[in-house]
């Protein structure tokens, strides 16, 4: 049974991952292998191999094999049993940055404008490629160019962005507002493609895929066509769900009902911080299940969590039904997400690259190393082929070192006295060390009480509370989108599905790359999946959610790929087994920055001093950046973060 329902699959297919297991490449020779499993013999310089690209691996990437190894037998207290005596590299920085994600790469940039072009800066990182979240995704499908965003994807934000990070935006030469330029923004809706929900027999008792009557689930499911009552009849109809839930949903949207009376736009605020919308939904509203069930994954790509772990505050905020009848004052609640607050200037702040912020990092990483990205232009970044081989080259000043983990930092010394800190760090298969007069902790956070241990106590404790939020982002290249045309949508809301979004990629196309635009051509689907567990603590949601995606196989993940993709578009032609050219799954198990949550974290309610507060201290030569230390997921975050560690170790 297995083997048929596998058959037809595709699972037996030749996709690029065949070559890979788990994502490395078996094919190409030791360029692209794992630190770890290369023999002790083996070159340690695998970046400067011609064949070593990685933006066109398939298979698992995100936190790939190879990446995250060193850093988990770090936490197990096992690294140092076998790890030999470090060998110093005799090298001496001005700054050594650990992380090369958007952060640690704009503090580079911040501290060779402050200290000058020729301070000597090396960067760290755990990885194969550099850009932290911001990983681009190479396909090439027959004779198409693709790209995909491997995790981060636009310059958005619901707070504008500060005038230091505009400046950044600014610097590389993205013009945020000639967005409109490159984006053919009515393409899927000119050929009748809109947003829909899809229905699984597992939670509903049939597939089926059914218009989406809500604003939320699509990256512009806006209808131009059909008002929102008769989407929501229209939605009603087809849905298979229970009446009486069908009838809950009509007197949510259509019957405003004060659940509250007698108490003041704030009292009820403050009620709605403190329980989650499921709960607001079952409890106060009285639904049938079926419609916790229908919004439980909703708030996923914001959060990675369901409506059982968000605030029904926060659900206000972001639209969701149920909330008019409370004629809420519009003004922000205490504690609410700052994601679920609306502002109108950051909506106008977008801007998406076809391999998403992949190309701020690149950017940056034209700046800090010229000869590593080849051209001059922001539209000219899209097509430019990485040159490896440059980013930890002698002729540079700046040095860009990946595939490897930092597994001590500390100071050569007091903290309050020592001139320089040392980093011990981990790359194919040995333990090297370098010297700088300053370094900034741009890595995750959780990672940090076991890498700087001369830390204050409080402030580890701290650190380690910055949970990341487990997700997949996974890039499918298909050879055509003509089921997606049959059945008329353009993304998917699925909350019963592995996955439970599915997206259509953006039709955007800059500097000469161009985007499929006729549903005969080649395609990226997009698809996104938050690993939660639905009842507990959001920590602790996290914290299941990074052991399932690290435990899970990629060939589990393809099954259900393949199935989902299988269900949902089979009705319209779609064929996995003929259609599915390359699957990339990037796994975050580190993902998002942990964002306050005012069911979980009292002091959000409260007021007082934040433990991101507490966890970006300076200490001694060492500053700490990256997006925890403002518990904000974004990019915009990462470059303050950047530039206030800069900051603190240039003021004299
Ligand atoms: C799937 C996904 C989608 C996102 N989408 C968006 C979006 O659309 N827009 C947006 O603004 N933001 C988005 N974000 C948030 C994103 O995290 C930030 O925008 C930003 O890219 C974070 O940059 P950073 O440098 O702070 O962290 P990271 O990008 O995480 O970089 C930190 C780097 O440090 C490395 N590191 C950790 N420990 C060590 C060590 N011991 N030694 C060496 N290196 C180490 C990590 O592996 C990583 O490469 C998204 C995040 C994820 C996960």
């Amino acid at each position: 049974m297995h083997d048929s329902r596998d058959r037809e699959l595709g699972m037996h297919r030749k996709i690029t991952r065949r070559d890979f297991i788990n994502g490395v490449a078996v094919t190409t020779g030791a360029a692209m292998m794992p630190w770890h499993l290369l023999a002790a013999d083996e070159p340690t310089f695998p970046e400067k191999s011609p064949n070593y690209y990685p933006p066109s691996l398939t298979g698992m990437r995100g936190s790939h094999p190879g990446s995250f190894e060193t850093a988990h037998s770090l936490r197990d207290g096992t690294f140092w049993d076998s790890a030999g005596k470090p060998q110093d590299t005799g090298e001496t920085y001005d700054l050594i940055v650990v992380g090369g994600g958007i952060s640690g790469l704009a503090a580079a940039h911040f501290y060779r404008k402050i200290v000058g072009a020729k301070a000597r800066i090396l960067i760290l990182d755990n990885h194969d490629d550099f850009g932290g979240h911001a990983k681009r995704n190479e396909f090439r499908i027959d004779s198409a160019f693709r790209l995909g965003f491997g995790g981060t994807f636009s310059i958005e934000s619901p707070a504008p962005y500060s005038a230091v990070a505009k400046g950044v935006i600014d610097e590389l030469g993205i013009d945020v507002p000639s967005y409109s330029k490159y984006t053919d923004q009515n393409l899927y809706r000119s050929l009748g493609l809109r947003s829909r929900i899809f229905f699984d027999q597992e939670t509903f008792g049939a597939d089926k895929l059914v218009i989406n009557p809500s604003h939320r689930g699509g990256y512009d499911s806006e209808d131009v066509t059909q008002g929102p009552a008769a989407l929501l009849k229209q939605f009603l109809a087809d849905a298979p769900l229970a009446d009486r839930a069908k009838r809950d949903l009509q007197r949510l949207y259509e019957e405003p009902n004060d659940y509250f009376p007698g108490l003041t736009s704030d009292q009820k605020k403050a009620k709605l911080a403190r329980m989650s919308y499921a709960s607001f939904l079952k409890d106060v509203a009285g639904v049938h299940e079926d419609i916790v069930k229908l919004y439980q994954a909703m708030p996923h790509p914001l959060f990675g969590v369901g409506i059982d772990a968000v605030a029904a505050q926060d659900a206000w905020g972001f639209d969701l039904p149920g909330f008019d009848g409370l004629k809420l004052d519009p003004t922000p609640g205490k504690g609410m997400n700052r994601d679920a607050i609306a502002n109108e200037e950051a909506e106008k702040y977008f801007f998406h690259f076809p391999d998403g912020n992949a190309s701020i990092a690149r950017l940056l990483v034209r700046k800090l190393i010229p000869d590593a990205i080849p051209g001059n232009s922001m539209p000219d970044v899209i097509l430019a082929k990485a040159n490896y081989g440059k980013l930890d080259d002698s002729s540079s000043p700046v040095h860009i070192r990946l595939n490897s983990t930092a597994v001590r930092v500390k100071h050569l010394g007091d903290a309050a006295t020592a001139k320089d800190v040392e980093v011990s760090y981990a790359r194919c298969g040995k333990v090297y060390t370098a010297k700088a007069r300053n370094v900034i902790l741009a890595c995750w956070h959780v990672v940090i009480p076991y890498i700087c241990e001369e830390l204050p106590d409080k402030q580890k404790e701290a650190l380690a509370s910055a949970q990341k939020v487990p997700l997949l982002y996974t890039n499918v290249a298909v050879r055509n989108w003509t089921s997606f045309q049959k059945l008329g949508v353009d993304s998917v809301y699925a909350p019963g599905m592995y996955h439970t979004y599915v997206h259509l990629d953006l039709p955007v196309s800059i500097g000469g790359y161009q985007c499929s635009r006729k549903p005969e051509e080649p395609i990226i689907v997009h698809m996104m999946k938050a690993a939660c567990r639905p009842g507990r603590p959001a920590r602790e949601q996290h914290r299941l959610g990074r052991i399932e995606l690290f435990s899970t196989t990629f060939e589990t993940m393809e099954r259900k790929i393949r199935d989902q993709l299988a269900r949902t578009l089979g009705p319209g032609g779609f064929d996995p087994a003929r259609d599915i050219a390359a699957i990339t799954v990037n796994r975050w198990p580190h993902g998002y920055a942990y964002e306050y949550n005012s069911l979980f974290d009292s002091f959000w309610l409260e007021g007082g001093e934040t433990p991101c507060e507490v966890a970006r201290k300076p200490y001694g030569r060492i500053a700490i950046a990256n997006a925890d230390a403002g518990a904000y997921a974004y990019t915009d975050e990462a470059i303050n973060q950047a530039w206030r560690a800069v900051g603190e170790i240039t003021k004299a």
